[in-house]
């Protein structure tokens, strides 16, 4: 049996999270900040940045940051659709 997550140090659930959430990002996932709750549509992409809508999360910028908080793209989180 093969395991995807074979290659994360046990106890590094943080980076076994991160990976399961980066396999669920698609080009029109909202993403949510976990520190403070900005959401990223990429529908509408993101005025503080010059990002265009219709920008998928995963094509922003390394340097990216939350306009909300400031932390970087670590801190967000899939967001669920209601
Ligand atoms: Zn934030």
């Amino acid at each position: 049996m093969t395991n995807p997550f074979d290659d994360i140090p046990p106890g590094r659930v943080d980076q076994l999270l991160d990976r399961l959430n980066e396999a669920r990002i698609g080009p029109d996932t909202k993403m949510q900040c976990k520190v403070c709750w900005w959401v990223y549509d990429p529908e509408e992409g993101c005025e503080e940045w010059d990002i265009p809508p219709g920008t998928p999360f995963t094509e922003l910028p390394e340097h990216f940051t939350c306009p909300g908080c400031g932390n970087d793209k670590t801190s967000f989180l899939v967001k669920d659709d209601e």
